[in-house]
C-alpha cells in the first residue's frame, strides 16, 4: 500500500488548537492516512521489506551470488565455521537441502553491529599508544596433506590486531550468546574456529601466530567475556582434522552422516529436524534431495532456494498450494492416487489444503471406492544431477 500524506478530508480532527498557528509542521492529520499506516505495519510487509533491502544491499555490495543458492563447494574444501559441528547438518546445509526455517537475522544483525560498532571501537582504543592496528579480517586459504588426501580451508576471520607491516599478530573470534553467565571455557568448535585461523595465517605470513582470543558478549545485557587460545597441535590434528577428513569421507562416498551432533543444542535450532528425524514429522535419514510432502513450515524464500539450487526439482502439490506463486514458476509433482495409480495436477482436485484430509482421488470417487492422493516422497521426486562443485 502506498502511504503518502493524504489531503483532509472529512475525517480530518485538528490536533491542539482548533487553528494552525504559525510554527506548527503539522497540525491536522487525515484518519483515514493513519489508519492506513497502521495496517501497514505489519509482520509481512515488514519481512518483505527486509527481504528486498537485503537483495539490493547484496548488489550493492558486490556480492550478488548471496541472493542464490550457494554453490556446492569441493567435498575437500571445508570452512573453519563449520568445524566440528553435527557432520550431517553441514552435509545437508553443503548441499542445499531444503531448510525447514528462516535464518535467525536478528542473531545475524546483532552479531554483524556488536562487531562493528562495538567490539572494534574498543579494540582500536584499547591499543591506541601500542603501535599496532586492528585490521577488519583477513582471508585464509590453505592446504594441508592428509591420510585421506590433500583438504583445503577457506575462510574469513573476525577482527585481527596486526603490527605496523600488517603482519597478524592476534586474531579474535566474535561471538555473541543470549547470556554468558557461567562460561568458563570456549565452546569446542569456536577453539577449533580460531585455530584454523591461526594455522591459514601463520601459513600465508611470515609470522608465526600461536595466539588467539575468543571473545563473547551477551546479547541480553552486552556483557563480555573472552578467552585467551594457545594453538594445540594436538588437538588441531587429532580433533580438528580428524573432523575434517572424516566429512570428506562422507561428502566423497555420498554417504549421509550419522545424525550425531558435537552438541545437544544443536537439534534444537538445526533447520534440517524433520527431515533429520528428530522432530514429531514421519520423516527420519532423508537424504538432502526433495521436499517433505507432509511438512508445512517451509519458509517461501528457502523452497525458492531449493528449487534454484537444483536442475531437476519440483514443487510437491501441497506445496503448491500453499506457494501459488512458486507455482506458476517452478514445476510441480503431481498427486498420485495410493488405489489405482492415476495422477492429476496439483490443482486439479478439489481440496482446501488440510494436510491431515488429504484430496480424493476423482476416478476412484467416481466408481464408488473414495481413496485418497499423496505427494511424490523426495526420493521420488528427482534425482540428484552431477553437480558443479566450486573449488
Ligand atoms: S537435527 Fe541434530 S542430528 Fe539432525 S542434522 Fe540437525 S543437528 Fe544433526
Amino acid at each position: 500500500m502506498e502511504l503518502k500524506q493524504m489531503p483532509p478530508s472529512d475525517e480530518t480532527e485538528n490536533i491542539g488548537s482548533q487553528s494552525k498557528q504559525p510554527g506548527d509542521a503539522v497540525t491536522r492529520v487525515d484518519q483515514n492516512w493513519k489508519r492506513s499506516l497502521t495496517e501497514s505495519i505489519s509482520s509481512e510487509a515488514f519481512s518483505k521489506w527486509y527481504q528486498n533491502r537485503q537483495f539490493a544491499k547484496n548488489i550493492r555490495n558486490g556480492t550478488p551470488y548471496f541472493n542464490g543458492p550457494s554453490s556446492v563447494k569441493s567435498p575437500r574444501r571445508h570452512s573453519p565455521s563449520q568445524l566440528l559441528q553435527c557432520q550431517r547438518k553441514i552435509v545437508y546445509n553443503q548441499l542445499n537441502a531444503p531448510e525447514e526455517s528462516a535464518n535467525p537475522e536478528g542473531i545475524f544483525w546483532f552479531g554483524n553491529r556488536f562487531e562493528k560498532d562495538i567490539i572494534m571501537p574498543f579494540l582500536q582504543d584499547l591499543i591506541a599508544d601500542s603501535n599496532t592496528y586492528v585490521c577488519n579480517s583477513l582471508w585464509v586459504d590453505f592446504t594441508i596433506n592428509t591420510e585421506r588426501g590433500e583438504l583445503r580451508i577457506k575462510g574469513e576471520t573476525d577482527p585481527v590486531v596486526v603490527d605496523a607491516e600488517a603482519q597478524p599478530l592476534l586474531p579474535l573470534e566474535i561471538k555473541t550468546k543470549r547470556s554468558i553467565d557461567g562460561l568458563t571455557k570456549p565452546n569446542r568448535h569456536h577453539k577449533a574456529q580460531i585455530h584454523a585461523y591461526m594455522r591459514g595465517l601463520t601459513k600465508k605470513h611470515d609470522y608465526e601466530v600461536t595466539d588467539a582470543i575468543v571473545l563473547y558478549g551477551s546479547r541480553t545485557n552486552l556483557d563480555v567475556t573472552s578467552f585467551h587460545v594457545e594453538f594445540d597441535p594436538i588437538f588441531w590434528e587429532e580433533v580438528v582434522l580428524e573432523w575434517a577428513e572424516s566429512h570428506t569421507s562422507y561428502r566423497l562416498s555420498d554417504d549421509l552422516p550419522p545424525a550425531d551432533p558435537e552438541y545437544a543444542w544443536e537439534c534444537n535450532v538445526c533447520s534440517y529436524r524433520h527431515r533429520c528425524g528428530q522432530s514429531s514429522e514421519p520423516y527420519a535419514d532423508i537424504s538432502p534431495y526433495g521436499l517433505l510432502p507432509e511438512y508445512t513450515g517451509y519458509p517461501q524464500e528457502k523452497v525458492r532456494k531449493y528449487l534454484e539450487a537444483h536442475d531437476g526439482a519440483v514443487l510437491t502439490p501441497t506445496l503448491a498450494q500453499q506457494y501459488p506463486e512458486l507455482a506458476s514458476q517452478h514445476p510441480v509433482a503431481k498427486w498420485q492416487c495410493v488405489s489405482c495409480d492415476a495422477q492429476f495436477l496439483w490443482d486439479e482436485p478439489d481440496w482446501d489444503g488440510d494436510q491431515s484430509a488429504p484430496p480424493l482421488c476423482p476416478k476412484c470417487a467416481n466408481n464408488g471406492t473414495p481413496a485418497p492422493l499423496r505427494s511424490p516422497q523426495p526420493d521420488e521426486q528427482y534425482q540428484p544431477q552431477e553437480a558443479d562443485q566450486d573449488e
